[in-house]
This record gives C-alpha cells, structure tokens and sequence, in this order.
C-alpha cells in the first residue's frame, strides 16, 4: 500500500541525514521568540543561527545541515479550516536547513530527488510546478537548466508570494528572510480544469497544490528607514530553510482526495460521523472536518503545557477548541463528546509526539471541562435567543446587532441562529449582522502591527488589541458563512 503519515515523517528525516543533516526533535509549539505566540515554522528555532551563532545544538552535537520536523500552529489560517481543503491549524512541517553551508543548488536538487525518486515519495515528476521569486535568475537557471523543469511549468511572483516571511521588505517581522521558490502538484483535472497559466492570476486552486517552500534566507529585515523605505542587512551567511507540510505530502502520495481521507484523518472523521449519527456528505461534513483537525491541534497545544484562558496563547487555545465545540453542536451533540476524541488523536500522534502520550490524561480532562462551560454558555444563548423570537413571533425578524451579540458573547454562529430562528418563523437580518461583524472586525485589526495575519496576527501584541473575553476570532466568520 501507500505510505503512511508516519513512513513519510520517518523518510523525510532519513533522507537528509544521508546527505549530511544532524537530526534534531521538534521544538514546543510555544514560540521560541516573540514574533510570535506558537512555533508557525520549521525554521523558527534555528533564527539564530542564521544569524550567525554557531551550529552547536547542546545534547545533539554540532552540525550546519540540520533536519527536522516541527509541529507548527498557524492561527491565522483556522478560517481556512475545512473550507480550503489544504490548511490545516496544526502542522508538520518536514524542514532541512543550511546556516551558511549548502545553497540553492543543493536544495532544489535535492528536493526533486525526495519527490520523484521511486525509493522516496515516487512522484510523477510530470505533475510537479515551481514558483521562483521574480528577480531569482539563479533558482530558475537551476530548475531549467539543471533539473529540466520546462521553463512554461516556472512561475515567477513578487515578495507577496516568494519571500519568506511574505511580504518581509515591506511588513517585517525583522529577521532573518529571503526570497524562496515553491513546489506545487498537480491533483489533476479532477480538481479543477484551471492551467498552471491560471495560477499566475488566481493564486488560489484545489488542482495545483503547494507542497514544498525552498526558502533562502540571506537577509536580515531590519526596522524600515524614516521615510519607509526597506532595510535588507546581509546575514553573515547565506542560508537555507525549507518547509513542507506532511498533511500535504501524504495526502499527494496516498492519493488521498484531502487531508481528510488519509490515514491520520480519516479515523478521526469516521469516529465524528459515528458519534453524532451524521453521514460525512454533503454541506455539513465541514463540521466533521473542523472537529477532526481542532481536536487534534487543541491536544497537541496543551500536552505543550498550555492552558484555556483568557488572554495569550490560552485565548487562542480557546479560540480553536470553542469552534471545535460549534461544529460538534451543529452535528447535533449536546453533551461533551470531543474529549472522547483524544485516544484516537493519541494513537496516530504519540509515537511522534511522545509527550502527547504522556500528557493524555490531562489534555482529556482539560478538553471535558472547556466542552462543559461551553455548552452551558451556549444554552444560555438559546435561552436569550428564545426569548428574543418568542417577542418577534411569527413573520418577525431579528436584529443583526442581536444576531452579532449572539456570536460574539454565546459562540453562536450565525447560522444555528438562523436554523433556529427558522422555527420561530422569524428571518435575521444578514445585512445588519454582517455590518456588526465589520466593526468589530475594524476594531480587532486596529490592535494588530501587522498586515499579514496569517502567520503573525497570532502575536502577544496583535492579541492585546482584542476583547479578553468570549472571543472567539472574528476573521473565521465570513469564511464558515460560506461553507455552512
Ligand atoms: P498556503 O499558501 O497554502 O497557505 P503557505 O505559503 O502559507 O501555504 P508556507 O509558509 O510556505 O505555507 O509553509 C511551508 C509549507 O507548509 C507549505 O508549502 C505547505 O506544504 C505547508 N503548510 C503551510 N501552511 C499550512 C497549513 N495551514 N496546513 C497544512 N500545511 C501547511
Ligand atoms: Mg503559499
Ligand atoms: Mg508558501
Ligand atoms: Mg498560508
């Protein structure tokens, strides 16, 4: 058969240390530097490094060709959970790096081997694509000329698509970045019957999956000059970063529809669908998705030693776990039942992850509580709720304030509010509650330095911004209004 999840982890690292990497374990999901709440790349413990201290890794040995794979949270792609079909919030990222030692050609080179070599991951190299920064003649010459990647299968963006962090010259974070090529798969027509050509414009495609980031980090981003102009220090060195999602890759070489029909997920999905009687068809399997992948980021979250709260990295915890808690609602479970979760997630994530496996019990204790206090906080929403359509009565409608007030302090999402509302044969101002949702979205971002919230929006400083309590993220909402 395929291999699975764990075979591809295990590869990935066997293959590097053939070529000369010291195999390191993962660091915590809790940042190791405060550009940042959680770990949202491989390449985050190693910042000094590329910044020129030395390769010495205490316990491990020393060593300029590192590999490894890092458990990573990106809050700023929860809203694209179970919509997109290939974000997940918990990630691992497959990563090599190089700090001033091996460079583009080596990197490239060797990334084309692990994919299409029938020993590693086998491939068909006629459905790999690569993007390269637009100024990179260097990369390009390497795919073509070296590689033999046709020139029409290359294409070349700006910094918002290839540098690393996105957008670093202008938005920052300060640090070490650089320009990257990226390697995409081609899911086939079945996906979509977009051309390569396409992307160039729509930057977005279920046919044309991005799996590999080869980043080469050669600067140091630094604060911007008084009239706003880039600061790009050369790092001591040139360096080599690269990431790739395992979700990703073992998704592509099972030939797996979406993360959540390979082997790590599909279990997870086939419990949910057990648990609440729901079949996972149609518009409400985003439901069964969203439970899937949460329950397994909020465990892994807290077997890192974090804590549902209020502010910090525990609100963001929070944040994952209370639409973990929506989703099972809307499936139509009434009493906790995502605790029960935790085995499964522990079956196909301890042997890696051992401190999951040690923690099991705390992280399922933890989970029961938080379902507990929310489904009482729910409740008290439909009693509000009630009260309100039962005033409105037959032909009314509800006021988008109220409907907003609803999410925003109840976690209802607007369309349980809706489904609800329907009994009482009262429609709800959509218009009004989107209007509610704007502002409260304004006022979020007012808090937030920066423009890209995908991978920083989760930081100590962007959270200060946001109400302490009962938040539960305003980005998601417009996304789940589209997929529910
Ligand atoms: P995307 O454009 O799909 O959001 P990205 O460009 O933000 O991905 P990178 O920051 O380049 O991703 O991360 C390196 C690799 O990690 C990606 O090529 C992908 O394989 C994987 N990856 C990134 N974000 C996610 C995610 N949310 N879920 C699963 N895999 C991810
Ligand atoms: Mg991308
Ligand atoms: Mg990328
Ligand atoms: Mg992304």
């Amino acid at each position: 058969g395929p291999l699975t999840t764990a075979e591809i982890r295990e590869k990935f690292l066997h293959f590097f240390a053939l070529k000369g990497h010291l195999r390191l374990p993962p660091h915590s999901l809790i940042a190791p530097d405060p550009t940042t709440l959680f770990t949202v790349a491989g390449m985050q413990p190693f910042k000094p490094q590329f910044m020129g201290a030395p390769a010495r890794f205490p316990g491990h040995g020393e060593n300029r060709r590192v590999t490894t794979v890092q458990k990573c949270l990106r809050v700023g792609d929860i809203e694209n959970v179970g919509r997109t079909l290939r974000h997940c919030s918990l990630l691992e990222m497959l990563g090599n790096f190089s700090f001033g030692d091996y460079f583009k050609r080596e990197t490239l080179t060797w990334a084309w081997e692990f994919l299409t070599s029938p020993e590693w991951m086998g491939l068909d190299p006629e459905r790999l694509y690569a993007t390269v920064y637009e100024e990179d003649e260097e990369a390009f010459g390497i795919w073509t000329r070296e590689i033999g990647l046709p020139p029409e299968r290359i294409l070349r963006f700006g910094a918002d698509e290839n540098f690393w962090p996105a957008d670093a010259p202008k938005e920052g974070p300060n640090g070490p970045c650089g320009p990257c090529s990226e390697i995409f798969y081609d899911r086939g027509p079945d996906y979509g019957l977009d051309t390569w050509a396409d992307y160039a414009q729509t930057r977005e495609s279920a046919r044309f999956l991005e799996i590999w980031n080869c980043v080469f980090p050669q600067y140091d981003r630094q604060d911007p000059l008084p009239d706003g102009t880039p600061v790009l220090a050369d790092l001591p060195f040139k360096n080599i970063d690269t990431g790739m999602g395992l979700e990703r890759i073992a998704t592509v070489v099972q030939g797996a529809y979406d993360f959540y029909s390979n082997d790590v997920f599909a279990p997870l999905i086939a419990r949910v669908a057990e648990l609440s009687g729901k079949p996972y068809e149609g518009p409400q399997s985003v439901s069964h998705r969203v439970v899937a992948e949460h329950v397994r980021s909020v465990s892994m979250v807290i077997a890192d030693g974090v804590a549902f709260s209020p502010n910090g990295r525990g609100s963001v915890l929070r944040k994952i776990m209370r639409r973990a808690s929506r989703h099972a609602y809307l499936l139509g479970l009434r009493e906790p039942t995502l605790h029960t979760l935790v085995p499964l997630v522990v079956e196909k994530m301890g042997d890696a992850y051992p401190e999951l496996r040690a923690e099991q019990e705390r992280v399922q204790s933890a989970i029961r509580a938080e379902e507990e206090r929310f489904l009482k906080t729910l409740e008290g929403g439909i009693q509000r709720l009630g009260g309100l359509l039962s005033g409105l009565g037959q032909g009314g409608t509800l006021r988008g304030e109220d409907a907003f007030v609803l999410y925003d302090t109840y976690g209802f999402p607007l369309d349980l509010t809706k489904e609800i509302a329907e009994e009482y044969g009262v429609s709800v101002d959509e218009a009004g509650y989107a209007e509610s949702l704007e502002n409260a979205q304004n006022l979020a971002r007012a808090g937030s330095k920066y423009g890209k919230s995908e991978l920083f929006g989760g930081s100590q400083e962007a959270l200060d911004g946001l109400p302490a309590t009962e938040f539960v993220g305003y980005d998601e909402l417009q996304a789940e209004g589209e997929v529910l």
